[in-house]
């Protein structure tokens, strides 16, 4: 099978090396990929926004499969034109991809197939969300409608800061993204993730994990893209992933057959536990950066399986064979992320440290200069071990990390803190 994986973070190298120990897969190409990523698969350069270009190029090179990475190709139809031009993608179409791009509409789909989340409202002019702030109260939650990279949700502790992020987004911080604002419960608890492949029909899980969202140790600074996760999340146990199943995943993936809009690829459902009781914060429409790192960790060849399956409709003749393993990846980041931060120091020793199914370091942000690898990227590596025990896949990531000659690169020493 020849395979396409489009982008080019931590996410599609730790994809393209499960998929590449899959002996059904013949050529890999990633685009645009990174030097990592050039160690198991040839790496094009491709506008992965473009319609056109990306099923020109998958004819051009005898794809069989697509595997879409990033959510903004998914949200601007890329799948939609693979599967007209007689492609197999994994991968949502545009109108599936709502489900990430537009949470008013996820919002939508929980009311109308009873999925337990925030009570929520939305408005499209700042006076109206104004007024309803006052008459909720703070703690509560004030999001931008559309795709904000992660920042354009803020968790206001009081009434003027929820009014003055209703002024930020109205005021057109996130442009186009910010034309509706949704306004909801703050929910208590403690979140976790859980990835389920849908097919349109059938669904299937294949794990569970915990990200660390912001930069500091102990979760505290500014948010970032994320800073390390583990999986499996031992919040999520078997009764609430049940749960979640009964409840709120298999009702979406109906709700959307019914629409007629079916939704195809991975469900990434973000989840606010309490009480033993699961409600969704959000879904995202893609695997997570670096909750990915972790699944392929685990997965390991079976990856292109399921994926495949996943592409085929054919979700309920297929299961993930897990062992009872543990996966733990440490991001390490260019000094000053999430905030300013240099481009191309140098990174020196990884040709020294070993890669197998137990150690491996994902590649984000890196560059090749000179000869050398430099990074070019806030998140640059994502050093990941696996393990009998969570212990041991921590111990094994940090063994990375250490091996790692950096000095312009930090990460957080905590990772796994909640589950250790
Ligand atoms: P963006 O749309 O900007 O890319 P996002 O998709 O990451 O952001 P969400 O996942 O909806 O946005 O929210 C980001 C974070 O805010 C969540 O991970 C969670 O910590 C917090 N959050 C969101 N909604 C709620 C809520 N109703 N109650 C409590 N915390 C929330």
């Amino acid at each position: 099978m020849n395979i396409l994986i489009l982008g080019g973070g931590g996410r599609e190298h730790a994809l393209a090396w499960a998929i590449r120990q899959n002996p059904k897969c013949d050529r890999l190409i990633v685009a645009p990929g990174n030097p990592g990523i050039g160690a198991v698969a040839e790496c094009a350069d491709l506008d992965i926004m473009s319609r056109a270009a990306v099923c020109e190029f998958a004819q051009e090179n005898a794809i069989d499969l697509v595997v879409v990475g990033p959510e903004a190709p998914l949200a601007a139809g890329v799948a939609d034109a693979l599967r007209a031009a007689g492609l197999l993608v994994f991968g949502p179409s545009q109108a599936a991809a709502q489900l990430e791009a537009s949470k008013a509409f996820t919002k939508e789909i929980c009311d109308a197939c009873g999925a337990p989340t925030a009570a929520w409202a939305r408005f499209d002019a700042a006076a109206d969300a104004h007024v309803y702030v006052d008459a909720q109260g703070a703690p509560i939650v004030v999001k931008a409608d559309g795709l904000a990279a992660g920042k354009g949700v803020v968790v206001a502790e009081t009434l003027e800061q929820a009014h003055e992020a209703i002024d930020m987004i109205f005021g057109g911080a996130f442009g186009a993204s910010g034309a509706e604002v949704v306004i909801e419960e703050f929910m208590e608890g403690e979140e976790a993730s859980f990835f389920i492949l849908s097919d349109g029909v059938n669904c299937l899980p294949i794990g569970t994990a915990q990200d660390h969202k912001r930069v500091g140790e102990r979760d505290t600074g500014p948010n970032t893209g994320g800073m390390g996760a583990y999986s499996p999340a031992p919040v999520l146990t078997d009764a609430i992933q049940a749960q979640v199943m009964e409840q709120m995943i298999r009702p979406t993936v109906a709700e959307m057959a019914r629409r007629g809009t079916p939704f195809q690829g991975v469900i990434f459902a973000g989840l606010m536990i309490k009480d033993g009781q699961a409600r969704l914060v959000e879904y995202n429409v893609r695997f997570g950066d670096p909750e990915c790192q972790v699944l392929m960790m685990r997965l390991g060849a079976q990856a292109l399986d399921l994926i495949h399956a996943c592409a085929e409709g054919r979700l309920d003749q297929i299961a993930a064979n897990w062992a009872e393993d543990h996966a733990l990846t440490v991001v390490m980041a260019t000094e000053g992320y999430p905030g300013d931060y240099a481009k191309g120091s140098r990174i020196k020793g990884l040709d020294d440290l070993p890669e197998d199914s137990f150690n491996m370091i994902f590649h984000a942000g890196t560059a090749m200069k000179d000869g050398g690898l430099v990074a070019s990227g806030g998140r640059v590596l994502a050093a990941t071990g696996r393990g009998d025990t969570l212990t041991q896949a921590r111990e094994r990531a940090y063994a990375l990390v250490n091996g790692v000659d950096w000095p312009e690169g930090f990460y957080r020493r905590d990772i796994g803190w909640r589950a250790l």
